[in-house]
């Protein structure tokens, strides 16, 4: 198994100076026994291939079409990314799923055109409040997770990353438990066949740097997915400590 990775989904935050700062803070970072990654707006990628550029941090995006080129206003392509020095992308967020009506097959029709562009995706699965109530928990996760594997094919997920994401969890400040997102992670893992051990399984949702510890110690979890706790220098580099 490779060592743990942290990386920083920054959403639609930050600014020149904002991220200026923000990077400053991280690009000492040595990665000998944690991985740190940053996913900024896409237009901030320049701004973090010059400053992190030798550093130990990666950076990535945080969506990316489906298609190599062409008209598709508003889009940015796989290649795109990797010509900004993106070594990975996070596909299939649930905020993507949500707002923009992402479903598993376009998901993994990205995954794919990003391990074509030797990008890794970070793939983001994830079940919803009502879904968890409803148990239903494992049969998303498996339709998600499915879904993608069956269109990769078993050996290319070696490739890859996967975020198990509640969506109840993310931005709310209630974390999964770390029993509860141990369960999950098992199961993702239990999938994974021949693979199962060469695929980083992150946790994401509410992660901070008081209980980053407990989830990294469950045996499943190989790091985090960070929201909002990655847009603070201190914070994101406690919960890598903590990794
Ligand atoms: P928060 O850490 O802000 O809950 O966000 C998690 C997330 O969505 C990371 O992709």
């Amino acid at each position: 198994m490779a060592k743990p990775l942290v990386l920083g989904n920054w959403k639609m935050n930050g600014s020149i100076p904002a991220n200026a700062e923000l990077l400053k803070g991280l690009r000492d970072w040595d990665a000998s026994k944690v991985s740190l990654g940053v996913c900024p707006p896409a237009i901030y990628l320049p701004q973090c291939q010059v400053v992190l550029n030798g550093s130990d941090v990666a950076w990535g995006g945080q969506d990316m079409s489906e298609h190599d080129s062409g008209a598709y206003t508003g889009e940015i392509s796989s290649q795109m990314l990797g010509e900004l020095g993106c070594q990975y992308v996070i596909l299939g967020h649930s905020e993507r799923r949500q707002y923009h009506a992402e479903s598993d097959e376009l998901v993994a029709n990205k995954c794919a055109a990003a391990l074509k562009a030797s990008l890794v995706p970070v793939l983001c699965i994830g079940e919803s409040q009502a879904e968890r109530e409803a148990g239903e928990t494992l049969a998303v996760i498996e339709r998600q997770l499915m879904t993608v594997i069956n269109h990769l094919g078993l050996e290319a997920m070696a490739n890859t990353v996967v975020a198990y994401e509640p969506v109840w969890a993310i931005g709310t400040g209630l974390s999964a438990s770390p029993e509860q997102a141990q369960e999950v992670h098992a199961y993702i893992r239990s999938r994974l066949g021949d693979v199962a051990n060469s695929v980083q399984i992150l946790y994401g949702g509410s992660v901070k740097p008081d209980n980053a510890a407990e989830l990294f110690a469950k045996p499943d979890i190989d790091g985090a997915l960070v929201g909002g706790a990655s847009l603070k220098a201190d914070d994101f580099l406690a919960i890598a400590k903590a990794a």
